[in-house]
């Protein structure tokens, strides 16, 4: 099968990363007669370099008609980078923003895997890591208090501040739907995150869950409050599947669930729309503090791009593919700086792709 990918390579360790991912793909595409055809974009500082600003129309058209998007990341150092002396609408987050609007990804992806050979990475007690966890975070992206009405004004030497969380009922249903078509690929399993006990919005999302889930009788899911939620990660990570939140409690969440794992450098993460594109990219920043010197982690990007060939393609071979060669080359001991521990192998950016797509090809 034949695929259109825009790549964003980005700034920072971005090139460096893209490019090992997409080596794996180039793999993937050889092992199993798939055609994989890029078309890089700019974004970012390496946009503003070029055409001043951070994203261009023409760019946003290429992502649009393209398959799915596989980026880097961007950004440079905030203090010393002069992009960051241009006024907040032209910095490189400005892109990734507006492309996340243009492209209507509502749906934010963020696996939290533990991966046994990482364990000892984990913050948590053996005894609350048991036998590791995998869980996969569901968050709406597009609506919410991020995006609500929101007001500063002084009345009688008073300040007071404004914030609105509004959902309608079809922004919870299309997220809802995306959860628990999640959940059918993974253990059918969906806990719905809200705050019920005290906001109508919590109300709304639980009534449509429930409705939504009438239509997957054979995931199974329950409802759990935020505060609650926030504790049984720490608690029992173990007990999770899909976590399916909305905007503000999946953006605290997610980062709790991610640090859980240790390990910035190996976490995914994919934003969806209502058809089968999506944009893909790891979770962590451009780390200009490590650019250039080729010792970047690139498995997030890298299991990015396993996501991008599960939900946005349907090659879920191909995904297990890549993610079984990634706890193969973690099993035999090869290790990036960001996760090296004693008696383990140190390689590079360029080698951890280059054992990955070994193991791929079975070379
Ligand atoms: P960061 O994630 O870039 O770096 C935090 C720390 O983790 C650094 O020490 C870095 O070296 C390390 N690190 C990150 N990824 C790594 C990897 N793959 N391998 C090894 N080590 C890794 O966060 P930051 O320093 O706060 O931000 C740097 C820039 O990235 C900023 O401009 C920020 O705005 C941007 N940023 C971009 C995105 C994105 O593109 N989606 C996300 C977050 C931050």
């Amino acid at each position: 099968m034949k695929f259109n990918i825009a790549v964003i390579p980005g700034d920072g360790i971005g090139p460096e990363i893209v490019k090992e991912a997409k080596k794996v793909l180039d793999a993937v595409a050889k092992k199993y007669d798939h055609v994989f055809d890029y078309t890089e974009v700019l974004m970012g500082g390496a946009s503003i370099d070029v055409h001043g600003i951070p994203l261009t129309d023409e760019a946003i058209e290429v992502c649009k008609k393209s398959d799915a998007v596989l980026m880097g990341s961007i950004g440079g150092n905030t203090s010393t980078s002069p992009w960051y002396r241009l006024s907040p609408d032209k910095r490189p987050e400005a892109g990734l923003l507006k492309l996340r609007k243009s492209l209507n990804l509502f749906a934010n992806l963020r696996p939290a895997v533990l991966y046994d050979e990482l364990k000892g990475a984990c913050p948590l007690k053996e005894e609350i890591i048991g036998d590791g966890f995998d869980m996969m975070i569901m968050r709406e992206l597009t609506g919410g208090l991020y995006f609500g009405e929101r007001s500063t004004k002084e009345e009688n030497g008073v300040m007071t501040a404004h914030d609105s969380l509004t959902y309608n009922e079809n922004e919870i249903r299309r997220i809802a739907k995306r959860g628990f078509d999640i959940a059918m690929k993974r253990s059918k399993k969906v806990t719905s995150v809200d705050k019920a006990n005290v906001l109508d919005s919590s109300r709304l999302w639980r009534k449509v869950v429930e409705e939504v889930a009438k239509d997957y009788p054979e995931v199974t899911y329950e409802h759990m409050l935020v505060d609650n939620c926030a504790m049984q990660l720490v608690k029992n990570p173990g007990q999770f599947d899909v976590i399916l939140t909305e905007n503000m409690f999946g953006d605290i969440l997610s980062d709790e669930a991610s640090m859980v794992t240790g390990s910035i450098g190996m976490l995914a993460s994919a934003s969806l729309n209502d058809t089968k594109f999506g944009l893909y990219e790891p979770s962590h920043g451009s780390a200009p503090d490590i650019a250039g010197q080729g010792i970047a982690n690139p498995l997030a990007t890298i299991l990015s791009a396993a996501m991008m060939l599960r939900y946005s393609f349907d090659l879920d071979k191909e995904a297990d593919d890549i993610e079984n060669a990634v706890k193969t080359v973690l099993k035999a001991g090869y290790r990036t700086g960001d996760i090296m521990q004693d008696g383990k192998t140190s390689v590079g950016t360029v080698e951890m792709g280059d054992i990955l797509v070994k193991t791929i090809l079975g070379e």
